[in-house]
């Protein structure tokens, strides 16, 4: 039927007013193989994952695929606790979550500072109290527990921060007695394990640790846009008792809770935000590869690739920058020799390879490379492709 004369009228609109869209080609990125600090390439699985048609956010179907996501996530960080979730964003959504839900105005937080991450914690951590205290160790150092005991006494934090793994460094912190010198000050212990997720040995529960996040990105093989987050029942314990509503309506997780965490009652989930379902899909499947590998044979698979990858390097005459010890499987900061151009041979790489590696952030800016050989990434040929890039780009 015709429209209307107003209806029409509207639409009758002069070509001239109307700008012009832009006139792009088709979506087409080039085949890139990403050996940096993540995103690493995803599971080819969990690309037909994404491209699986959607249901509702609120479908049931889709919360019962979201609670074996919940399940996988446990699994895969070792943990029973109940509130274990994928965060709708990358893995900062994921940590200002834990800041902004453990935190009071007037708590002291105390952030362990080795390296670019441990930085934005300390920012991250000031918008959520006026009260944050830091200990520095240099970049590519782990701490010691000694340092850690004094640094707690001296500051006596309600909240500790502490990256399990510096990707801007490729250092992994031990964390052996950081939980119980944390129960010591009631504390609790906030960890990042963005880069040791998946690859890397990681007991929540068994370390004591209270609070963790984590990203897809690295060794999960999953693409950059939800992000795991677990509390344990201190976490859970301190947000009952806040005095002050959460300082992010975004990421209240008392108001996630009703959406993404059963009750135990029964009760429908309640409608918080459209949760990003097509990464919900990848990030149930990413975990359910890595499950289906088994963790430990994950973890092992991370470390041969990676000892593969330092004795290559050695070959070839180049040099981690972090003692093997320290040393992490997924992430290497690789010292760029004197007289080198570091970012010509990232562009070498790129432009001869199509590998993605990254330079150093910070003060390891133009002093080191960062090569991942992270989740799908994890396989000595890709080593292989990567050392003979740097063979032709140092000759
Ligand atoms: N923490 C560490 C140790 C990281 O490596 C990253 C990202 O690389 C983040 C936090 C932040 O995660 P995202 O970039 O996914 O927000």
């Amino acid at each position: 039927a015709p429209f209307s004369t107003a209806v029409a009228k509207e639409f009758d609109i002069p070509k001239a007013t109307i700008a012009k869209p832009p006139d792009y080609g088709q979506l087409n990125p080039p085949p890139r193989l990403m050996l940096g600090p993540g995103p690493s390439n995803a599971w080819p699985r969990v690309y037909t994952a994404m491209a699986t048609p959607m249901v509702g956010h609120m479908d049931a179907h889709f919360i019962q695929l979201m609670e074996e996501a919940k399940e996988l996530l446990r699994y895969t960080w070792q943990t029973k606790n109940m509130f274990t979730v994928p965060v709708s964003g990358t893995g900062s959504a994921a940590w200002e979550a834990a800041h902004a839900n453990l935190t009071e105005y007037g708590d002291v937080t105390l952030c362990a500072v080795n390296g670019y991450f441990g930085e934005r914690a300390v920012d991250m951590s000031s918008r959520y109290t006026n009260n944050v205290a830091r200990i520095d160790r240099p970049w590519g150092e782990v701490f010691t527990l000694d340092e850690l005991k004094e640094a707690f006494a001296k500051y006596k934090p309600q909240l500790f921060w502490i990256a399990h793994a510096e990707t801007s460094t490729g250092a992994r912190q031990p964390l052996e007695g950081v939980a119980e010198l944390c129960r010591q000050y009631d504390c609790l212990l906030l960890a990042d394990t963005v880069t040791s997720i998946g690859g890397v040995p990681l007991f929540i529960d068994d370390w004591g640790i209270d609070a963790a996040y984590a990203g897809g990105q690295k060794a999960l093989g999953i693409p950059p846009g939800m992000a795991p987050l677990t509390f344990g029942e201190r976490a859970l314990d301190k947000m009952s008792r806040r005095k002050e509503p959460v300082k992010n309506w975004y990421l209240d997780m008392n108001m996630i809770r009703k959406y993404m965490v059963s009750d135990g009652s029964g009760a429908p989930r309640s409608y918080h935000h459209t949760a990003p379902i097509s990464m919900l899909y990848a990030f149930r499947e990413g975990l359910k590869v890595l499950s289906e590998e088994g963790l430990e044979n994950s973890w092992r698979r991370h470390r041969t690739v990676g000892e593969y990858f330092w004795e290559g390097l050695a070959e070839i005459g180049l040099k981690p920058h972090v003692a093997h010890a320290h040393r992490l499987p997924t992430l290497t900061t690789v010292k760029i020799p004197e007289g080198v151009d570091g970012k010509k041979v990232v562009k070498h790489c790129l432009d001869n390879y199509n590998i993605e590696i990254a330079g150093g952030l910070g003060s390891l800016a133009g002093v080191v490379w960062r090569i991942g050989f992270m989740g799908y990434n994890s396989k000595k040929e890709n080593v292989q492709l990567l050392l003979a890039a740097f063979k032709t780009a140092l000759k």
